[in-house]
């Protein structure tokens, strides 16, 4: 028989973190592939021999955008992509000023007042 595939939404962002804020994903066993939110299915090989791998808490921030209309939350808030110190790219909230957003900044994750985000480890080290 066999399983059915669950797939996580691919499109959650670091509210997952996990185990005192690191970022807990799959590691396909097969190929070495590293995921985040974990899946059971390597997108890779497909192979189904994944296990559980805890990812750094800080990186460099890739890209990002600034949110300016929602219907569910403050407005502006940005969020980006963080490449990872171990080479895992996650989308995640910046609780960084709009004003001094930029690519390449160094980021760190920490649980702040709207929840885990990444901070910029530039300004507060
Ligand atoms: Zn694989």
């Amino acid at each position: 028989m066999v399983e059915p595939w669950i797939e996580t939404n691919p499109h959650e962002s670091v509210a997952l973190v996990r185990r005192e804020g690191r970022i807990v994903g799959s590691c396909c066993v097969e190929c070495g592939q590293a995921a985040f939110p974990p899946v059971r299915v390597c997108r890779n090989c497909r192979a189904s021999n994944l296990e559980e791998r805890t990812f750094a808490d800080h990186g460099n921030l890739y890209s990002y955008t600034v949110v300016h209309v929602s219907s569910a939350r403050a407005v502006p808030y940005a969020v980006g992509y963080v490449d990872l110190a171990d080479g895992l790219r996650v989308l995640g909230d910046l609780d960084i000023s709009p004003d001094a957003l930029a690519c390449d900044t160094q980021v760190r994750l920490r649980n702040g007042p709207t929840g885990w985000a990444f901070h910029s480890s530039e300004t507060n080290p």
